[in-house]
């Protein structure tokens, strides 16, 4: 059996998926909430200012980043972002 440490609330659990059932419907409301924002917006601004925008924390969004389907995305965000992370290359 497999377990799996829910990265929302640190919980373990055994199904399938990204966070535990009882994150599950949150996860996939803020998810398709980022989404929606980037159809819209595009990923021009930081994470902080998406954060602040869609009430997603920065640590909720670089996760949805690596979620299937958002690898263009993230390649985008990466060379935009202005975040002080380490995903940022100064040339
Ligand atoms: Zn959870």
């Amino acid at each position: 059996m497999n377990f799996n440490k829910c990265s929302r609330c640190g919980n373990f659990y055994v199904s399938e998926g990204n966070v535990c059932p009882k994150c599950s419907p949150k996860d996939n409301r803020e998810l398709s909430t980022f989404k929606e924002y980037i159809d819209a917006n595009g990923l021009n601004n930081s994470l902080d200012t998406i954060s602040g925008e869609t009430g997603i924390s920065v640590k909720n969004l670089n996760r949805f980043l690596n979620y299937e389907g958002f690898e263009q995305y993230k390649q985008n965000i990466d060379l935009n972002s202005t975040i002080g992370n380490q995903g940022i290359i100064f040339n």
